[in-house]
């Protein structure tokens, strides 16, 4: 049997493109269904254009390739359920209605995993949100459809509560107590059925709920760093993770608390390309085709900072001054306001003076 495989990825943006280099880089072949044609991955694979949830389509992709895998959990599981063979998705579709879904992603860190989750509640209607004690604040978000802090609002006061009634009103909700972290950190892990290899814990900080720096090691005791590798193997091993996944998490001063997954490789794992021996996105191929997988070291520490459509100069003009630095462009055609284009990831012990693009300008 050959050992190279042809990889069919939902999705061809920046994250299925470097899934893609990483499939290239070992020898496979990759197909990617997404349903712009000049999409990121279209310079390092063939497309398939055509919307997700276009089940023909899907069927045209699980029909040419070996292996599939997704670079976003938006995917429509149904539809994926109607044309996939036995094992061509090593993730499975579970794993994708759990993180489509917060009240299932509750339910399963907090019984499945077991593990520490904020204090919330399922909200069906403002009716349960008439006894809450304003005492405290909270979170309240959609179960469905949100992302970069959409769909989501922070109660702190009864104006704020007004607010979110409305909000619970126009869709199933989930309310969290507001966890006063000191720290937002993430930690990768991917895993091949049986196994998981886990990477080190990454510091995140965001603007305007888009990530902007992530800083790894994460500036955390060891042994809350070792609790946070712990928790995210936990979560890996209970779902007999195939591929990569992201835990996000908050920090306290003696305590761990996940906020929520991702299925796939994340925006807060792109400095392993440079500053591990096998990045997030190696490891989620291997992971998906089932192969052993590395134990993972940092080289160094490092940086990461995102380039959003308005510090595109700001990055080329960094780079030529840090010649050093690592500079990834994705080959979106149009930089637009807050679309991520690229990153660059630097290896640095100060992290501090490593100034985000447009701090001061645009935030
Ligand atoms: P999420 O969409 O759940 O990742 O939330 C977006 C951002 O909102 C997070 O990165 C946090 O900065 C903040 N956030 C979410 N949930 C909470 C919470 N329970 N307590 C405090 N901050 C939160």
């Amino acid at each position: 049997m050959s050992s190279t495989k042809t990889i069919g990825i939902i999705g061809g943006g920046q994250l299925g493109q470097m899934m893609a280099i990483s499939a290239i880089y070992m020898g496979h072949k990759v197909i990617t269904l997404d349903p712009a044609s000049d999409c990121p991955s279209s310079r390092v694979s063939e497309v398939i254009a055509a919307p997700y949830d276009d089940v023909d389509a899907l069927r045209q992709l699980a029909d040419c390739c070996d292996v599939l895998t997704y670079e976003f959990e938006n995917v429509d599981a149904d539809g994926l359920d109607a044309v996939i063979k036995d094992g061509q998705l090593p993730q499975g579709t579970e794993l994708l209605r759990i993180s489509q879904n917060r009240i299932f992603e509750k339910d399963f860190l907090s019984n499945k995993a077991q593990v520490t989750v904020a204090p919330y509640k399922v909200v069906t209607s403002s009716l349960d949100l008439e006894d809450i004690d304003l005492s405290k604040n909270y979170v309240l978000k959609t179960a469905t459809g949100g992302y970069d802090g959409h769909g989501q609002k922070v109660i702190t006061s009864a104006k704020d509560l007004e607010e979110a009634n409305a909000l619970a009103n126009s869709a199933e909700c989930v309310l969290e107590e507001f966890v006063n972290f000191d720290l937002e950190i993430s930690v990768i892990v991917s895993g091949n059925g049986k196994d998981v290899t886990v990477f080190p814990v990454q510091e995140n900080i965001h603007r305007n709920n888009i990530l902007s720096k992530t800083i790894v090691p994460a500036r955390i005791s060891d042994r809350l760093a070792d609790r946070a590798k712990a928790i995210a193997v936990k979560i890996a091993e209970q779902l007999n993770l195939s591929g990569t996944l992201c835990v996000e998490m908050f920090a306290t001063a003696d305590d761990i608390i996940v906020n929520e997954i991702a299925p796939r490789p994340h925006n807060s794992g792109h400095y392993s390309i440079e500053a591990c021996d096998f990045s997030q996105f190696d490891t989620h191929i291997l992971g998906v085709l089932g192969a052993p997988l590395p134990a993972i070291n940092l080289h160094e520490p490092a940086v990461m900072l995102n380039v959003l459509g308005q510090h595109v100069e700001a990055a080329e003009r960094y780079v030529t001054e840090n010649p050093s630095a690592h500079l990834h462009m994705y080959g979106k055609l149009e930089a637009k306001h807050n679309r991520k284009m690229g990153h660059v990831t630097l290896f640095s012990n100060e992290p501090d003076n490593v100034v985000e693009f447009g701090k001061g300008i645009d935030f």
